[in-house]
């Protein structure tokens, strides 16, 4: 699965896209190769929220986190 996400590369301005495989979830830059990689297993640990009692995947919290590594990464 690969998506094209609303946000732009912090090093050059490219678009990003979001890919998930079977283990990991990365977000790459398709412009200048800037890319960061976390296994599902991590991204799971940080997303999981019980809402109302459900258990709930936040993507938008990993998907925050991620941008905010490839950020620091671009430096
Ligand atoms: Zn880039």
């Amino acid at each position: 699965m690969r998506i094209r996400l609303n946000l732009e590369c912090p090093r050059c301005g490219g678009p990003l896209f979001l890919k998930e495989t079977r283990n990991s979830i990365d977000i790459a830059c398709a412009r200048c190769g800037l890319r960061v990689s976390w296994e599902l297993s991590k991204a799971a640990r940080r997303a999981l929220r019980v809402i109302d009692g459900s258990l709930v995947f936040d993507w938008n919290s990993v998907i925050d986190e991620l941008y905010i590594e490839l950020a620091i990464n671009a430096q």
